[in-house]
């Protein structure tokens, strides 16, 4: 039997394909700029106008954009921070940065982000910030997450390095929230070659402190007027990549949900929970199903030349590295959608052939899997 080609999990060879990056850099080459300068600077505003934020201020990744959002509003070491467990640990890794503490409640069953009954419980603890994250470029809800915090007068920060693009009853992720925070690694609905990040805000004051504290706290140069700061910029390279991208962004993120759409109409009738929207709510950056075969299913893809990965297979709490984790309840639906999810092949150049391959292998594996059981 002939083997076809493997189908990555993500290509950047066909997600860059066509996009002309080489007059992007010989601009700064010419330019003679590196740090903080005029691509920046137009990165930030262009941004700023696409998420419908007042302000943009760039950062060195998405990790960093989290911790100096929580450290702008104000969390402290010891401070309690609110986080989901199912998201990787980037927010946990900012919350630890500072010494904060994060105390972390359930995800809702159909969209795997934050549930606005375990943040109402979550809230009573007196957190000094909540971070939501937009899982897998799923929205969270929030008009429900927002009125919550607002009520409890607590600043929301929004994670959206997986959700660029994504809206929710016309406003974009990164507009809801106090802060909404970006990443730009490769991998990303929109992607650097090389690491990024920014933070979005409509308040003035916020943003100013930002770009304070990515630049060694200073409030002028060699004058450190505020503690916590540290070495956080974008660079002028990246910055000028991110420009040539972020007008094909809608077209690419359409490209994605295009893809989902096709799988979970295969996939409606086979024993797999599908992404819950293909629809502007979802910018698609991972297709995960969920199925309590998981395991099974991997390795049946990977014999048919199918990458795939999970996204992501241990919780927060339970990662060795930080034992003795604060809980609001008892995390149910987080053990289990970690035991059961899988991201499937989905990026903006795929080949409809290789969405084809990936659609009948997945069907193979189930039709064959109702033979044995039988
Ligand atoms: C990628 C990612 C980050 C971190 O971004 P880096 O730029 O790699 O630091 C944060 N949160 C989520 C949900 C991510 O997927």
């Amino acid at each position: 039997m002939a083997h076809p080609a493997p189908i990555p999990l993500f290509s950047a060879a066909a997600v860059n394909a066509g996009i002309d990056l080489g007059t992007a850099i010989q601009q700064v080459l010419d330019s003679h700029w590196y740090v903080l300068g005029q691509q920046v600077q137009g990165f930030e505003s262009e941004f700023a106008r696409y998420i419908g934020a007042a302000h943009c201020v760039s950062v060195a990744n998405g990790t960093d954009a989290l911790e100096l959002a929580l450290r702008a509003v104000g969390v402290a070491p010891g401070d309690k921070v609110v986080a989901v467990a199912n998201a990787g640990f980037y927010g946990s890794t900012a919350i630890h940065a500072i010494g904060a503490v994060p105390l972390y409640a359930d995800v809702d069953e159909a969209t795997l982000t934050l549930s606005p009954v375990a943040l109402e419980q979550a809230l009573a603890s007196q957190p000094a910030a909540v971070i939501v994250t937009h899982l897998y470029g799923h929205m969270a809800d929030m008009p429900a997450l927002s009125a919550l915090c607002e009520r409890a007068g607590v600043p929301l920060i929004e994670d959206c390095a997986q959700s660029h693009g994504a809206e929710l009853a016309g406003r974009k992720a990164g507009s809801w929230g106090r802060l909404g925070c970006f990443s730009f690694y490769p991998t990303k609905n929109l992607g650097a070659l090389g690491d990024g990040g920014a933070v979005t805000t409509g308040d003035a004051a916020l943003a100013a402190s930002l770009c304070t504290l990515r630049q060694y706290g200073w409030s002028h140069k060699y004058t450190v007027a505020v503690p916590g700061g540290c070495n956080s910029r974008l660079d002028e390279m990246q910055a000028a990549i991110l420009r040539a991208k972020l007008p094909l962004l809608d077209a690419q993120n359409a490209q994605r949900r295009h893809i989902a759409a096709r799988y979970n109409q295969a996939f409606a009738v086979l024993p797999l929970q599908c992404p819950p929207s293909v629809n502007g709510d979802y910018a698609a950056h991972l297709y995960v199903v969920r199925s309590p075969r998981r395991d099974a299913l991997r390795v049946f893809l990977q014999a048919h030349g199918i990458a795939t990965d999970v996204h992501y297979p241990i919780a927060d709490h339970l990662q060795p590295a930080y034992p003795h984790a604060h809980l609001v309840g008892a995390l149910e639906v987080t053990q289990a959608a970690c035991a059961e999810v899988v991201s499937l092949p989905c990026y903006p150049g795929m080949l409809q052939s290789d969405v084809d391959r990936v659609i009948g292998a997945v069907q193979e594996f189930f039709l064959q899997d109702k033979g044995a059981a039988c």
